[in-house]
């Protein structure tokens, strides 16, 4: 695995690549595609005054991801804690396919998407963003990048680690690398909750076995993934502010405007041909990038309080933010009830977890809510804790005091009760009936449920 046209080859040998041949314009025509087929990987061959293609969706299934990755569900969690734990510093090199176009800004000449009706321009929202302090701490995370002018953008930054580097700097100008069009190793770790200090391109060239080169920025000693597709260098102005937003989040609602600070692209690098990569707001692809990469460390807590914990699902439905569905295998009644609070210390963003014992797959919904349904008793299996802190993404919550509420639901069989009363019947299958089914195909696929 290196870059991204590794990726797409891959996904056009094993037919997971939809062509899309049709022109397109990048002002909602291409977003509402997007929102239809959202799920697939879509190569946009032809987009209205752009001279490239369009590529959506690298991280909208998990399958994909973990393809991409060459990793299995069961090995993802050990795999991502490795690399948070053993970064490894990536090569310098002095040029990479990125600088084969070297250009003045005009922000105008990408083809950044407006996707929804009451966005107040074209963002770009599969950019990774890099920075450094001084004495050489590194961060590289997700920023949606609303365009202003040919120059300028407004950049959202939570009070994490780029929000920390800019304020180290003491109001002044902080040096930044925008860059798109990247391989889903690399977006996975910049999209890691890893400690302060620790560099998610270090993360990135752990998960990708070495491969990932960067280079230097010509403004200031800050660095980009050489095999990107675009890099913009610029300078975060942390007291310029706009008003940045509405924008579409991970719940699939509108968030607030806000006063942001402005980037003010500086150069543009770009291969010839460069593919533009784009991802939908609010979609699979966001919800899994934000999701995925905060289960190991949910499994690592939940893994403190109980001896075996088989998996964590942040679900799509649940915006890959508010719900886990946690399966372990219990050895008390009460350890479900641990589970859940190991779960809510892991990750303050969770509303909602559900614990289920190891015969549900957490990744299989209608499984999880068979368990809901039929082990759960409201009276005895549900943890509410008022008034938490909660995200601000939340609208169920309090937005300004930014507290809300808790639930926790222990959807295992209790030992109390006989196992066999919460069994699903099995239907003794002979060689001869195997060989009938394998004959006769069919005509329905079977509900997930009767699939355990
Ligand atoms: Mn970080």
């Amino acid at each position: 695995m290196s870059d991204l046209r590794d990726f797409l080859r891959d996904l056009e040998a094993s037919g997971e690549l939809l062509e899309i041949k049709d022109e397109l314009s990048p002002r909602f025509e291409i977003s509402s595609i997007m929102k239809e087929l959202d799920g697939n990987a879509l190569l946009f061959k032809r987009v209205s005054g752009f001279a490239g293609k369009m590529f959506a969706g690298a991280c909208s299934s998990r399958k994909r991801i973990l393809s991409a990755m060459g990793v299995s569900n069961d090995s993802l969690y050990s795999r991502l804690l490795d690399a948070i734990k053993n970064p490894h510093t990536p090569k310098t090199v002095s040029d990479g396919p990125v600088s084969e176009m070297v250009e003045k800004p005009n922000l105008h000449k990408i083809p950044v998407l407006t996707h929804f009706e009451r966005d107040p321009g074209p963002y770009f929202t599969s950019a990774i963003v890099a920075a450094r302090t001084h004495d050489g701490v590194e961060n590289v995370s997700f920023h949606r990048l609303l365009v202003l002018d040919e120059k300028r953008l407004a950049i959202r930054i939570v009070p994490r680690h780029l929000h920390r580097i800019a304020t180290d700097t003491g109001g002044k100008p902080l040096a930044v690398s925008i860059s798109l069009g990247l391989h889903p190793a690399v977006l996975l770790a910049a999209s890691c909750s890893a400690p302060y200090g620790v560099s998610e391109f270090g993360i990135a060239n752990s998960l990708m076995g070495g491969g990932l080169e960067l280079i230097e920025c010509e403004h200031s000693e800050v660095y980009a993934p050489a095999d990107s597709e675009l890099v913009l260098e610029g300078w975060l102005h942390p007291e310029t502010l706009v008003d940045e937003g509405p924008f579409v989040d991970i719940s699939g609602t509108y968030d607030v405007v806000r006063r942001q600070p402005v980037v003010e692209v500086v150069r543009v690098l770009h291969r010839r041909d460069y593919v533009y990569q784009a991802l939908l707001p609010g979609g699979l692809e966001h919800r899994i990038l934000m999701g995925m990469p905060k289960e190991p460390k949910i499994f690592e807590f939940a893994s403190n309080v109980v001896p075996r914990v088989k998996a964590v699902n942040l679900t799509p439905g649940g915006c890959g933010y508010f719900h886990a569905i946690v399966s372990i295998e219990k050895q008390n009644d009460g350890d479900a009830k641990n589970v859940i609070m190991a779960c809510f210390s892991a990750d303050p963003s969770l509303k909602h977890v559900v614990v289920v014992d190891t015969d549900i797959d957490a990744f299989n919904l209608d499984q999880v809510e068979w368990a809901i349904a039929t082990r759960v008793r409201g009276d005895e299996d549900l943890l509410v804790v008022s008034n938490t802190r909660v995200s601000s993404l939340d609208p169920a919550s309090d937005q300004s005091l930014q507290t809300g509420c808790k639930v926790g639901v222990d959807a295992t069989v209790p030992f109390t009760k006989p196992r066999e009363k919460f069994e699903l019947p099995k239907v003794p299958m002979s060689d001869q009936a195997k060989r009938t089914l394998a004959s006769v195909g069919r005509l329905v696929e079977r509900t997930d449920l009767s699939r355990r």
